[in-house]
């Protein structure tokens, strides 16, 4: 059963970025975050990918956290440089700027380019396609071939007019404007739901040699997994889903953010992370989840690798 392989992407939204204020100084999403996770992936041996905004790594202590990432084993890969969250609505130009100057700046902390990548907000087109390709990616994982999403971005509509209510100004990362603004609604119905090879499509495959290798998000059936969905569904409903995307399946992952793994506690002296998602569910709650689905992949015969050990 050696042939069935899991991974877990890190989407590495920061404390900076979710205030407006990266690459910021202490930030605990580096500096202490983190640590929580490392100490289960150290229990199993597991290294992961994880997707750094560029900009943050402008701190040297952040930069120096990924550093030592690396070092570990794990993969760093690229997240945009400002993570915009009408990504695929940018120029072309703007587009490749945003992929390229982390780029540059993954290279120059941890002296390896990085291969693999994932859009703000899932939010991509044939535009970013063109852009890695141009700059040598083997791989994305930007496609969110689920209708799931839209739930994803009316509770993103809801939080906006939360932080406006509860902090009295707009969240400062994203414009109302730029939820809905997106290229990829057809992918949720009719993108692909495996891995495949492609070079400007997120529905139609190509297995030239210059095409990238797209992982989607798991959605067998359209009902995609990742780690949020432990929060926001009934239990019942999470296990469901989580079932019908891992048993008997050949590959699988695990998307995470940060704020999976952020507490109350951590955020309490930071201005402007009063509206917070996830934030009032204990830490051994959040760690206990994570952990249990590792335990259970394993025991399900799934071996860990990062992304760029399968290409
Ligand atoms: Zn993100």
């Amino acid at each position: 059963m050696n042939n069935k392989v899991a991974c877990v992407s890190l989407n590495f939204d920061s404390i900076g970025h979710a205030i407006g204020k990266s690459p910021m100084v202490d930030d605990p999403t580096f500096s202490i975050v983190f640590n929580r996770i490392r100490e289960i992936l150290d229990k199993y041996n597991i290294k992961i990918s994880i997707f750094v905004i560029g900009k943050d790594l402008e701190d040297h202590k952040n930069s120096n956290a990924v550093k030592s990432w690396h070092n570990d084993g794990h993969e760093i890969g690229n997240h945009s440089y400002t993570h915009p969250l009408n990504f695929s609505s940018l120029s072309k130009e703007e587009i490749y700027d945003e992929i390229k100057k982390t780029d540059e700046i993954i290279f120059n902390t941890i002296g390896k380019k990085p291969v693999g990548f994932i859009a703000p907000g899932w939010n991509s087109s044939k535009k970013v396609l063109h852009s890695l390709m141009k700059l040598n990616y083997k791989y994305d994982h930007s496609l969110f071939s689920s209708p799931i999403l839209l739930l994803g971005l009316f509770k993103l509509f809801y939080n906006y007019l939360k932080v406006r209510i509860v902090e009295k100004s707009p969240p400062k990362t994203y414009k109302l404007r730029h939820i809905f603004n997106r290229r990829d609604f057809i992918h949720m119905f009719f993108g692909r739901t495996k891995p495949f090879q492609s070079k400007k499509s997120y529905t139609i495959s190509n297995n030239e040699p210059d095409s990238i290798k797209i992982f989607p998000i798991p959605s067998s059936y359209r009902l995609s997994y990742w780690l949020t969905l432990e929060y926001v569904f009934p239990k019942k409903i999470t296990e469901f889903i989580f079932n019908l995307n891992t048993s008997k399946k050949n590959f699988f992952y695990i998307l995470m953010h940060p704020a999976d793994f952020i507490t109350e506690e951590d955020l309490k002296n930071i201005d402007g992370t009063q509206a917070f998602e996830r934030i009032n569910i204990s830490l051994d709650k959040k760690l206990q989840v994570f952990e249990n689905r590792i335990k259970q992949l394993l025991e399900m015969g799934y071996t860990f690798k990062t992304f760029d050990q399968l290409i």
